[in-house]
């Protein structure tokens, strides 16, 4: 039997068996005794298997079962294979993974076969990238999107009343907490840079052309998520671009403190974060401005590991890298898990994470085990949480189906519902501390490998 590891924490009693999609090539069917090839593609390395009657003890025997991921059996070697137990929607559910030493080639992601990607993930992490080790970039220029410098960055206003975003995290606008959208980024600006949050109200942005997923609120063009209107860069052109910028506006009487990477999925290229930090390093300018990186955490955990090696320590080496994420699946969605894997491996590597939800089409029981999971996973990363509606008027949102069920419903505003658990469970309101002094505890040691 390999030796797994069981993760605490993912849950308390697990009765039922559900081991997650373990791959379309390598089923896994216990009352057949072991595994079954199948003809497609391996796509991910976790199963699904409903047995509510075994008790918790016979998950042993099913991992005893798993063959040597080297084996013929599997058309693909399987770098790390996931056992989910329990249930996702009672919040029961554990955790067991283990992972197989595999050889992998700088810059290339080695074997498309990691056990937490989909082929929309291997597909994005392929796109993105280009033969000269350079990345894929939107070119601005090309899209709808309003404030536009160049072909590297659009600029944005963080804090703006006339929009109803607001730092609602600070006693000032605390009133304001279920009627404003929060947008505080110029608040862990200040933090860290000094001077007020409003020295810091104004953010460059770049876009990664690619993304894994389709959300149909995304206010970006579905052809700009996979790589159509985009240019190649490195860090280092990404910066002289910023550098210009902020030359500009500091001519014209503004500070541009904030680098906003957004996309598309900034963390399908973790190395190129790490790249662009060097960058912000090697200018001076990593003490006087933020860098600060959005992500669906979808596909981390397996970009993570198919990056060039020594990524995740140079990760972990910036120390308290902001990354703001929006979990767009519910806990029932196929990529719930992902998520959740690669928020423990960002909070590993001392990534600071504000996790947020768009909150229309969640839940009561979609809330409460995505409080369980936060808290799992950080026990206040809960109170960390933002719930932010989604702006479904932008342009790129015309003729988008499946729009309705993300309108902000009737009744309780779902952040409202947010701070019921926050309440009930903490004795917290809803963002009642500006979200980055809510600790995340100690990073986990030695995960930065
Ligand atoms: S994850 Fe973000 S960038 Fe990707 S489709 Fe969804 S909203 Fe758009």
């Amino acid at each position: 039997m390999p030796p797994w590891r069981y993760h605490r924490g993912f849950g308390q009693k697990a009765l039922a068996i559900t081991a997650i999609r373990l791959a379309r090539a390598g089923q896994f069917n216990p009352d057949a005794g072991g595994w079954q090839r199948a003809d497609t593609q391996v796509e991910d390395a976790m199963l699904t298997i409903e047995h509510p009657q075994r008790p918790d003890d016979d998950v042993h025997e099913i991992l005893a079962a798993v063959p040597d991921p080297h084996a013929p059996i599997l058309a693909h070697p399987v770098r790390r294979a996931v056992i989910w137990t329990g249930s996702h929607t009672a919040g029961d559910h554990r955790c067991w993974s283990h992972s197989w030493p595999h050889s992998r080639t700088a810059g290339t992601g080695g074997s498309m076969t990691t056990p937490s990607a989909n082929r929309a993930i291997q597909r994005a992490y392929t796109q993105v990238r280009t033969s000269t080790g350079q990345i894929l970039l939107t070119d601005l220029t090309k899209t709808r999107l309003g404030a536009v410098q160049n072909r590297f960055f659009r600029l944005f206003v963080p804090v703006k009343r006339s929009r109803l975003r607001l730092p609602t995290g600070l006693p000032e606008f605390s009133g304001m907490r279920h009627l404003a959208t929060l947008s505080d980024s110029p608040v862990l600006a200040a933090a860290r840079l000094g001077g007020h949050w409003s020295d810091h109200n104004l953010a460059a942005i770049c876009h990664v052309a690619a993304c894994n997923l389709r959300c149909p609120y995304c206010y970006v063009e579905f052809r700009h998520l996979s790589a159509q209107d985009s240019f190649q860069a490195s860090a280092a052109d990404l910066i002289s671009a910023f550098v210009a910028l902020r030359r500009e506006r500091q001519q014209a009487g503004e500070q541009l403190s904030i680098l906003r990477i957004s996309g598309g999925e900034p963390l399908l290229v973790p190395e190129f974060i790490a790249d662009v930090h060097d960058e912000l390093r090697r200018h001076d300018l990593a003490e006087v401005c933020l860098l600060k990186v959005e992500s669906n955490m979808t596909a981390f955990a397996y970009a993570l590991e198919s990056a060039p090696v020594g990524t995740a320590a140079r990760l972990h080496s910036i120390g308290g890298l902001a990354v703001h994420v929006t979990i767009h699946p519910t806990p029932d969605d196929a990529d719930w898990p992902r998520v959740l894997m690669g928020l423990r491996r960002a909070l590993e590597l001392g990534i600071d994470v504000y996790p947020a939800i768009g909150g229309a089409g969640w839940s009561d029981a979609h809330l409460s085990s995505l409080y369980t999971a936060l808290a799992e996973l950080a026990p206040d990363l809960p109170l960390r949480l933002a719930v932010r509606p989604f702006n479904l008027s932008y342009d790129a949102l015309t003729n988008r189906r499946g729009l309705d069920r993300y309108a902000v419903p009737a009744g309780p505003s779902p952040s409202m519902r947010w701070e019921q658990l926050t309440s009930a469970k903490r004795g917290r309101r809803y963002l009642q501390c500006p979200r980055h002094l809510v600790s995340l505890g100690d990073p986990a040691k030695g995960a930065a490998s």
